[in-house]
């Protein structure tokens, strides 16, 4: 047998002008509408990706929003775009309730697991890194942890504080949503409906119940930090990430995503704290992913219905299976997550798998290629680019390989639209990322099974000898006879 190493997933990118003709639209969660997607610096996109809380193991809920950020930013790479990629690892200042209440979600694991926060914090980031490499994630550029950032958190404290959007009561620092006219311009929320304390708790010591926490006073706390502030302080979540954009990114970003449950309150707060501290429009457009959800509800760690990648692995997928899964609904259509899909998505995956062998055996041989069969690639390469540019309609852009699939079943195809075709999807997959196209270290393999069918050519035995080389021609190596012995070649 062959063993091939395989490279897990996606390839080289190659940016092509051209298709940034194509106009890319996006769904700006601010505007509650599509909208073309320009940057603020030619060819340069910034984009900050709110990342884990590593207080456990990830879901694979939290995984669909972090695939639809891999796959955007693996878009916009198609298109051309250097893409400077940031996303956050919160390591303190997540309470339980997502704003101002309960415990540390990192500080309460610990307590649960008798360790360290930090021993907490480093081992789920550890996790998390080693889950995102599994899934054939593009690494971001840095990956900032907020317990290395408060200084910088400070400094737009401070500089709040001086404008007087923020307020001091003890050693707590609250943000006045009042004094911010945009507040709720993300969500939706109205800072009377908040008030009535629908969502948010009534704390004593705030001026307003919507007012949010910049930076916390307890000496309970475990990780807390000595500052001017007050001894014991720790930052609220929110401020974390405009600290680590602004440090990683600058004042303006084109893009800033995360999942539908970070609109409010904490993208809405984060827009509050960054514009009121530069004066600037913060991120250019917000794009949220739709839950992951099981039997209909969101697939949460406190609900206990959650499952992990090893659970996955255990009931016999691969990653790459889990990560079509994933992608290829549309990241604004909640998924409901059932074994019965991730079983379907296996196998919607293997028939790619036999397009991608179908196209090699016919890179090796010898036919013409005819116009239809051309026009068929035209229509998959429009396909896919019109579904990708209408806000990542994966769903659509997938279809056109399908289409593509079922064009050559019928038709046939020739050797060098073959080869044009593999060299589409091997673009294409950059931006998917689940199709096997690339062997590495193919030599010693294939000089094994050339030396194994010249032995079965030496014995006679031809049906053998055959059978080797329509295995090679299967992935892609075409053997060539010539006087100076056996050659091989790949098909492209
Ligand atoms: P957390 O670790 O709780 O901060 O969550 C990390 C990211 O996962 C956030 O962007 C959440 O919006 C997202 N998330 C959490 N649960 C789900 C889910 N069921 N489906 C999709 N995204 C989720
Ligand atoms: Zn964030």
């Amino acid at each position: 047998m062959v063993s091939i190493i395989r490279r897990p997933f996606g390839v080289e990118q190659r940016p092509d002008d051209r298709f940034r003709q194509v106009t890319f639209t996006v769904f700006n969660t601010r505007l509650h509408e599509k909208e073309p997607f320009e940057t603020i610096e030619e060819g340069l996109v910034r984009m900050y990706n709110c990342g884990p809380t590593v207080y456990n193991r990830q879901h694979i809920g939290n995984y669909r929003s972090f695939l639809f950020a891999d796959t955007l930013r693996r878009w916009l790479e198609y298109l051309g775009y250097d893409v400077r990629q940031v996303m956050n690892i919160t390591d303190v200042g997540h309470l339980l309730d997502d704003a101002d209440e309960g415990e540390d979600k990192i500080e309460a694991q610990a307590r649960r697991e008798k360790l360290d926060p930090k021993a907490i914090s480093e081992a789920y980031t550890a996790k998390f890194l080693e889950d995102i490499g599994a899934l054939g994630f593009l690494p971001a550029m840095v990956y900032p942890r907020a317990t290395d950032h408060i200084p910088e958190m400070l400094d737009i404290i401070d500089g709040l504080l001086e404008k007087g959007y923020a307020y001091q009561v003890d050693g707590n620092v609250y943000y006045d949503v009042t004094k911010f006219a945009r507040y709720g311009e993300l969500s939706g929320n109205r800072v009377e409906d908040l008030e009535a304390g629908a969502r948010v708790e009534v704390r004593d010591d705030k001026r307003h119940a919507a007012d949010f926490a910049l930076w916390k006073e307890d000496p309970l706390h475990i990780m807390k930090w000595k500052t001017h502030l007050g001894e014991h302080g720790f930052p609220g979540w929110h401020i974390e990430c405009s600290a680590m954009a602004r440090k990683h990114l600058g004042d303006r970003i084109d893009v800033h995503t995360g999942g539908e449950d970070n609109i409010f309150p904490h993208h809405e707060c984060e827009i509050a704290q960054s514009e009121a501290f530069t004066g600037e429009t913060f991120a250019r457009y917000w794009m949220h992913a739709k839950f992951l959800q099981v039997d209909g509800g969101k697939m949460a760690k406190s609900l206990g219905n959650v499952y992990t990648l090893d659970d996955v692995s255990e009931r016999g997928f691969s990653m790459r299976a889990l990560r079509y899964c994933l992608i290829r609904g549309h990241y604004r259509q909640p998924l409901n997550f059932t074994w019965e899909i991730l079983e379907s998505s296996a196998a919607a995956l293997s028939k790619l798998d036999d397009l991608v062998a179908r196209l090699r055996r016919a890179a090796g041989e010898q036919r013409e290629s005819t116009d239809t069969e051309r026009a068929a690639l035209d229509r998959m390469r429009a396909g896919f680019e019109e579904g990708m540019n209408d806000d990542l309609n994966v769903p659509e852009a997938v279809a056109a390989l399908f289409k593509y699939r079922g064009d050559i079943e019928k038709d046939g195809v020739g050797r060098e639209a073959a080869s044009a075709a593999l060299a589409f999807l091997e673009r294409a997959n950059g931006v998917l990322g689940v199709l096997e196209l690339e062997s590495e270290d193919l030599s010693t393999d294939v000089e094994a099974q050339i030396e194994a069918r010249e032995s079965a050519r030496t014995a006679k035995d031809w049906a053998e000898a055959d059978r080797i080389r329509d295995e090679l021609l299967a992935l892609g190596i075409v053997l060539e006879d010539t006087p100076d012995g056996v050659l091989w070649k790949r098909a492209r």
